[in-house]
């Protein structure tokens, strides 16, 4: 691949797979650890940068577990929802992403987080008021910044399956207010999808699209898949990272038209792969499947969509056509409407026409 990581940062792209905790950068942490009331040890901000370089050398655990319960802990509150939102959306400016399905676990965010002795807050908020606050967020960030996003609403699977159940039914009621999926999302080898088969269910006969975390950590990554697709109904998986190896799969996503949310950089900095070759991106290309290239926890992990393409181009020799079509079938696998998708194919085909790279 010929092409420069100023050139990739300049392409209009998109992203499917984004979680609004994992993409908070520095400065924002820090403003809201000043206004907040938890007892954080660092004092200035190279305080909390070298707090964040040591998680990281301490391993992947530790960043998942100190690291997110910090930044949820600063996102216990409407206005701090509001204003992570507004600031995931500038983020996305900063990379040239002109499209991007943000999600989150409303169950991480009622007012009740114990992380860093965390005060409680007066009130416990309930799912469909977290989940406006952030759309607020959203909606604003959008207007100042020229940027489409759509939300979706994740169940952070070690969830009993009646909270399951509730933030599915929070979803659906908030889609007049612009939820477009429900979603499920981390541990996948302790908490298997059919968990909460009952909570995806209640969306089978809704607007509700739903996006399902598959073939990412644990022994079962292909039983997974398969129970995600035939039980769950699942109109994306996020990961997948086995399915090239599996010719059925292949098929069967072909078939039901299944898009792939691709996070290769992420599977690279947990340790779930040595190589980008291992996803096969190529080969799923060349087989049509719906393949996608997406963040996942940009901010937290310490990369852009940028990076991501770019890395995994230079590793897996995607050329200039590869990443178009990468970016056309994130377009046509999106939770837009007809219309809109066409529209973004339009400007990614006519952006990319006439580049020379
Ligand atoms: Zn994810």
């Amino acid at each position: 691949m010929n092409i420069t990581k100023s050139e990739i940062r300049k392409l209009p792209k998109i992203d499917l797979h984004r979680h609004l905790d994992g993409d908070l950068n520095l400065d924002l942490i820090y403003k809201l650890i000043k206004k907040s009331n938890i007892k954080f040890t660092g004092k200035t901000k190279k305080d909390l940068k070298n707090y964040f370089i040591n998680l990281k050398n301490k391993g992947v655990v530790n960043l998942f577990q100190e690291g997110f319960g910090l930044i949820t802990s600063l996102m216990q509150t409407s206005e701090n929802l509001t204003t992570v939102a507004y600031e995931e959306v500038r983020n996305l400016y900063k990379d040239n992403i002109i499209y991007a399905e943000i999600q989150f676990a409303p169950q991480y965010h009622t007012g009740e987080s114990t992380y860093y002795n965390h005060e409680k807050t007066d009130k416990k908020m309930d799912y469909e008021e977290i989940i406006k606050s952030v759309l607020a967020g959203l909606k604003k960030g959008e207007k100042d910044f020229g940027i489409k996003t759509n939300l979706i609403i994740d169940i952070g699977r070690e969830a009993k399956q009646e909270v399951g159940i509730e933030i599915a039914k929070a979803a659906i009621n908030c889609i007049k207010y612009g939820v477009v999926a429900l979603g499920l999302a981390t541990n996948e080898a302790d908490f298997p999808p059919e968990l909460h088969k009952q909570a995806f269910q209640l969306t089978f006969d809704t607007e509700l699209k739903r996006s399902i975390h598959a073939g990412e950590f644990g022994k079962q990554l292909y039983k997974n898949i398969v129970t995600s697709i035939n039980e769950l109904k699942a109109d994306r998986l996020g990961h997948a990272r086995i399915i090239a190896h599996y010719n059925d799969l292949i098929q069967l996503v072909k078939e039901k038209i299944i898009g792939i949310e691709s996070c290769p950089e992420s599977n690279m900095f947990i340790g779930l792969i040595k190589s980008r070759n291992e996803i096969n991106i190529k080969k799923l290309l060349k087989q049509d499947v719906l393949v996608s290239i997406n963040s996942d926890d940009p901010g937290m992990f310490g990369y852009t969509l940028t990076d991501t393409i770019y890395r995994l181009g230079k590793e897996s020799k995607i050329n200039f056509n590869e990443i178009k079509k990468l970016e056309i079938n994130a377009a046509l696998a999106s939770f837009l409407r007809h219309n809109e998708k066409q529209a973004l194919i339009e400007k990614i085909n006519k952006t990319y026409k006439g580049l020379s790279l």
